[in-house]
């Protein structure tokens, strides 16, 4: 299947060869053909998969066809982003794919002034991304009305949800007209989205990429098990090896990642941030020193990493595994994007065994143990995964890749603090409650 195949006007076939898309990728062959016939799409599928272009390619061709009813230029599709940084890849994506078709498109979002947005909305624009806050905000002034969209896109619909969205979210449908086309994309379907999605689309067409387990398994996964004081000389240990270029690290708190990243500061490791306590700038800054390449690790909470859109992004690091087994899947489709090979480490400590588990068993896949590192926590294995564990090393790395080979007593690559030259043996902190859920804070 060709772009060409998928009846896309020339205008935009050229902005598509412009990308250098050589052919759709299958959430776009199936999903242009039915937003073209103005069908109502329910979509399974995570970033990565090519959806903005599933979406938007169709949405400006139907603008661009039917001609604005009225004189002034209003508001005729809205898409809804539950991030800033997700909001401004999709203004991107309008920017580059419509570039031809003489149609504006405005981002607006919270954290920064609202008034270069008002001028915006002012001036007049066909397409509108936003996220729902700082809309409702708008909205409430009386600054934005919606009662001219033809188009409403939710986006990440179970994002919203987790973050907390979803009220501000049913507000915001409550002032659409009811006439109107309408698609909902998501990377899973929880029962409250289901129940949206059953109130908000008519008829919709259901449109799912390629199962998750089939995503991931492109992706080369293994797993460290280490003791919780033991991640961060890990870490060091693993980012010793230089093949590993572009990484993304992920923390389960804001304040993890601020702390991790001043250690690797110390450890001499160009490290940054990337979280909500961050200004925008600050997060638009550690994200383009990443993409530039300045920045070789970036350490981020799920809710930042959202639809983080860099490519050739080498490794991903679960350097605490996260609670949600969904979330596992999104964070290394970091990796491997677009059909790229990609790699990604999990270290799992005592207490996340369970939630290895629970990730086990969604991507349908026993993910390999790393045995041989120095931080190996042997209570860390069951005997139920050491029969299947490997002797591997990180990619590029073997017991001598970085001059400093594992001694008999397991000593550290150089350039780790001498507190933890030795493996330990045993756990301080051990827990009765392993394998059971710990609790979180
Ligand atoms: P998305 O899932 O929309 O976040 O897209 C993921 C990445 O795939 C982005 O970097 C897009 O530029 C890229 N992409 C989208 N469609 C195609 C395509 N047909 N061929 C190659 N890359 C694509």
């Amino acid at each position: 299947m060709q772009f060409n195949d998928l009846k896309l006007m020339d205008s935009l076939l050229r902005a598509v060869r412009a990308e250098g898309y050589a052919e759709p990728t299958p959430i776009q062959v199936q999903a242009i053909p039915h937003v073209l016939n103005g069908k109502d799409i329910v979509g399974c599928a995570q970033t990565g998969t090519g959806k903005t272009a599933a979406f938007a390619l169709p949405i400006l061709q139907r603008l661009a066809t039917a001609a604005q009813s009225q004189q002034r230029r209003s508001i005729r599709v809205l898409v809804l982003s539950p991030t800033r940084e997700l909001a401004s890849q999709i203004g991107d994506s309008f920017a580059a794919y419509g570039r031809y078709t003489g149609l504006k498109h405005g981002v607006i979002f919270g954290g920064v002034g609202q008034q270069p947005q008002v001028e915006l909305l002012r001036r007049g624009i066909d397409i509108l991304v936003a996220t729902p806050g700082r809309l409702l905000d708008l909205m409430q002034q009386g600054l934005i009305r919606l009662n001219t969209i033809e188009i409403f896109v939710l986006d990440e619909a179970d994002r919203m949800l987790d973050m907390g969205f979803i009220h501000d979210v049913r507000k915001i449908i409550s002032a659409l007209p009811t006439q109107r086309q309408t698609l909902l994309f998501s990377a899973t379907m929880p029962p409250d989205i289901q129940d949206l999605a059953d109130r908000i689309l008519v008829k919709p067409v259901r449109v799912e990429v390629t199962p998750q387990a089939t995503t991931v398994e492109k992706i080369e996964q293994s797993v460290f098990f280490v003791e919780k004081q033991d991640k961060r000389a890990l870490l060091e240990y693993v980012l010793s090896d230089q093949a590993i270029r572009r990484v993304l690290v992920f923390t389960r708190t804001k304040h993890g990642a601020n702390k991790l990243v001043q250690q690797l500061d110390r450890a001499r490791i160009q490290a940054e941030a990337i979280h909500g306590n961050k200004s925008q700038t600050a997060r638009e800054r550690a994200l383009a020193n990443f993409k530039s390449g300045k920045t070789r690790v970036l350490v981020a909470t799920d809710i930042a990493a959202r639809g983080i859109d860099v490519d050739d992004v080498t490794h991903v690091i679960n350097y605490d595994l996260p609670n949600e087994p969904e979330s596992y899947v999104h964070r290394i489709g970091r990796t491997a994007r677009a059909g790229a090979s990609g790699t990604a480490y999990s270290f799992c400590d005592a207490d996340e065994r369970a939630y290895l588990r629970d990730i086990e068993k969604l991507i349908r896949l026993r993910v390999p143990v790393v045995a041989e590192h120095p931080y190996a926590s042997p209570l860390g294995i069951p005997a139920a995964t050491s029969a299947q564990s490997t002797n591997r090393q990180p990619t590029g790395r073997n017991s001598s890749a970085n001059g400093n080979p594992r001694s008999a007593n397991g000593s550290t690559p150089s350039g780790a603090p001498s507190g933890d030259r030795k493996p330990r043996r045993r756990s301080r902190h051990r827990r009765s409650s392993v394998g059971q859920r710990p609790s979180m804070g």
